[in-house]
């Protein structure tokens, strides 16, 4: 039978070549490709707003007369019509116009227009806003209907998009849309059936409460948007299953190695650490590849986790690979790794994409040979030359970014290509349990949620940067006293290039002012030998201070620093901020944060470094993050497309994720029903994890 699915856009009136192909570049084929494109907003525009309660950004429809009808010069031409209604007045602007508007938009002209307010140099004014003079009279309230607005893409205008939905609705009454729900379901949370929902938001009937469908909040749209979480959670509860499709080499554990590391290790795993360790113990002894993130706040104590799932494997006699983000953190972890495993005779290789020639073809021996049971690197470590000869345990560390696709790579790269590696994944940045529950499905997930004891708190002050002269003299007293401190500058989030700028103008000042103290600078665009060197230095307690941009931002530990500098805090997340901080309160001393801010800060700024002073709880951070940024930027993935929902809104809509994740599991039983719902939301790739 066919279904929509089945029959093509080009179909529908006016759907030549040129637009098939625009449609296609929105994932848009079929008709019901087409109808899976939802509205994510609508438009009011049934009723008249009075011009006096309009604010900026507001969009809106209003109507007035035409008192002033202007041309202004200046460096762009433009026609400035002023509109006046009882409460107020507005302006309509317009930088192309001809002839005939500006004849009919006289004075005593009576204008509807639609547009949004923005500010302008005669008040508040509409850009080229839609108008209609001596309008119709408006349709009464029940009668008149909200306007969708559709995401778009390049070439294709809101109107078109429109009437293409409204022609591909016709169809819906021969073809109605498949629904995988099961009746039960949609009973007992009350939603409407497939067709409907889709009917409902494409062309909202005049009587749809209006309130209901500019929230998101009407059942036709919950319906929808409960279906795309499952689609979401489906997708990645199927990634697990390809993963556990293959087996793993069981690892089980013998002791003796874990036995002699603990006895050398100057202190007791806390608790948690402990918990974490019997979970993951249990994990890789099972024939089915571990699929394990731990979360655990900074300075939690996750590389002894990491280094005690080594050693399992290790004495189960196969190989580990380790892998950190930044060459900052994989040569740390190298040493780290080095100074507890070669006094057990263990053989560790070091392979970044920046290690050539002699020295790089020696660790891929060694590798390969099996010589070396850990191999430490970046992502070079997964290059196709790195040949591993029996890698049985994958650690990613710090790297809650590492995508859906990443994972499903990693299987083939386990003992003799058909035996998938384990999997641990670490993060140090919290992750709300909802958004955990929906972006990591295909994860079990441990938690070290307890530091380890004798940790002071980190105290945390907020300074605007007029007092910067303070803040210099506050670092040269901690360093006299034989402290060391870091000067963290942020310049633009997302041009590095201004940032190692900024932060070489800070080095050079600090220098200059701080004449006793050496100072050293790390930014992303050192050289990684450069860089290993100086942390090394710092590390070692040559440099008292060490300016660095944000590249010092994750995993590095110096436990004899115990102050943080940052400048412009108000122009970095809260979960990144709280990774900075957690450089220092790693040691025995009492430990400081200076949030050096410029002023004004924004309601919104300041509620982010108030968040940071109350707490030193993550996961509290990571709420607040969540709150205030949204899903995309609190997961580092918003360029990436995970957790970019169609219609779901993680923060209006979490209500459904504990139902929508316990349902999931029964639903995966039926493979077409979990195909055809990923397809339907997703697309034909799995969108996740694109990194
Ligand atoms: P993170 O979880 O941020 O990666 P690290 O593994 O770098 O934390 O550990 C932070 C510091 O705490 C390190 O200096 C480490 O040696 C120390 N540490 C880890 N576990 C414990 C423990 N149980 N007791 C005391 N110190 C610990
Ligand atoms: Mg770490």
């Amino acid at each position: 039978m066919t279904s929509l699915d089945d029959i093509p856009v080009t179909v529908l009136k006016g759907v030549g070549s040129a637009l098939a192909d625009r449609l296609a570049k929105l994932g848009i084929h079929s008709l019901q490709d087409l109808l899976f494109h939802l509205p994510h907003r609508y438009e009011d525009r049934t009723r008249i707003v009075p011009m006096g309660n309009l604010r900026i950004g507001d969009v809106g429809v209003v109507e007035g007369e035409v008192v002033k009808t202007d041309l202004v010069m200046g460096r762009r031409r433009s026609l400035q019509v002023t509109l006046k209604d009882q409460s107020g007045f507005l302006v309509m602007r317009f930088f192309h116009f001809n002839a005939a508007q500006k004849n009919h938009l006289t004075e005593g002209a009576r204008v509807r227009c639609f547009g949004e307010v923005r500010p302008g140099r005669a008040g508040y004014e509409f850009y080229h806003p839609e108008y209609q003079t001596n309008p119709p009279p408006m349709l009464a309230e029940g009668q008149a209907t909200l306007t969708p607005v559709y995401p778009l893409t390049e070439g294709i205008q809101q109107p078109r998009v429109r009437s293409l939905c409204q022609q591909a609705l016709t169809y819906l009454k021969r073809y109605p849309i498949h629904d995988w729900l099961p009746p039960g379901l949609l009973a007992e949370y009350q939603l409407p059936g497939i067709t409907e929902a889709v009917e409902l938001v494409h062309a909202p009937p005049a009587t749809a409460p209006v309130h209901l469908l500019m929230e998101g909040r009407h059942p036709a749209q919950q319906r929808l948007v409960m279906e795309e979480l499952l689609a979401h959670q489906l997708s990645l509860l199927q990634v697990r299953e390809q993963i556990q499709a293959r087996q793993a080499l069981p690892l089980l554990p013998t002791g003796d190695l874990v036995d002699q590391f603990l006895e050398e290790l100057p202190f007791r795993l806390t608790g948690a650490q402990q918990q974490v360790v019997r979970d993951i113990r249990q994990d890789l002894s099972q024939p089915l590849p571990m699929l394990r993130l731990v979360q655990g706040d900074v300075g939690s104590g996750k590389t002894v986790v990491a280094a005690l799932a080594a050693l399992q494997a290790i004495g189960a006699g196969a190989q580990v690979a380790l892998m950190a983000p930044t060459e900052i953190l994989a040569e740390q972890h190298y040493q780290n790794f080095c100074s507890w495993l070669e006094p057990l005779g263990i053989r560790l290789a070091w392979l970044s994409g920046k290690v050539k020639g002699k020295a790089r073809r020696e660790a891929l021996e060694q590798v390969g040979s099996g010589e070396a049971s850990v191999a430490i690197g970046t992502h070079a470590l997964f290059q196709d030359e790195v040949v591993f000869n029996r890698l049985a345990l994958v650690i990613v560390d710090e790297q809650h970014r590492f995508g859906v696709h990443q994972r499903l790579a990693l299987r083939e790269k386990g003992v003799g290509g058909t035996l998938a590696p384990h999997q641990l994944i670490m993060t140090a940045t919290p992750i709300p349990r909802t958004l955990a529950m929906s972006a990591y499905a295909d994860l079990d997930t441990s938690v070290i949620d307890e530091l380890p004891p004798g940790r002071k708190p980190i105290e945390t002050v907020t300074v605007p940067d007029s007092r910067r002269e303070d803040v210099i003299e506050r670092v040269r007293n901690a360093c006299r006293e034989g402290r060391q401190a870091y000067w963290v500058c942020t310049l633009i989030e997302e041009s590095e290039a201004l940032q190692c700028q900024a932060a070489e103008v800070s080095a050079q000042e600090l220098t200059e002012r701080l004449p006793d103290l050496s100072v050293g600078l790390v930014h992303g665009r050192l050289k990684a030998a450069e860089k290993a060197a100086i942390m090394a230095q710092f590390k070692n307690g040559e440099l008292d201070l060490l300016v660095a941009t944000t590249v010092i931002e994750v995993g590095v530990d110096v436990p004899n620093a115990s102050l943080i500098i940052i400048e412009n805090p108000e122009r970095l997340g809260l979960a990144q901020l709280h990774q900075l901080r957690g450089r220092v309160g790693r040691g025995e001393q009492a430990s400081f944060c200076v949030l050096m801010y410029h002023p004004p800060l924004s309601q919104n700024g300041k509620a982010r470094l108030q968040a940071l002073r109350d707490s030193q709880d993550g996961f509290f951070i990571a709420e607040k993050d969540l709150e205030i940024r949204g899903p995309g930027e609190v997961l580092g993935t918003r360029q990436t497309g995970m957790m970019q929902f169609r219609l779901a809104d993680f923060e209006r809509d979490k209500g459904w994720i504990e139902p929508v994740r316990a349902m999931a599991p029964s639903l995966m039983a039926d493979p077409q029903r979990v195909k055809a719902l990923v397809r339907r939301w997703l697309g034909e790739r799995i969108r996740y994890g694109d990194v």
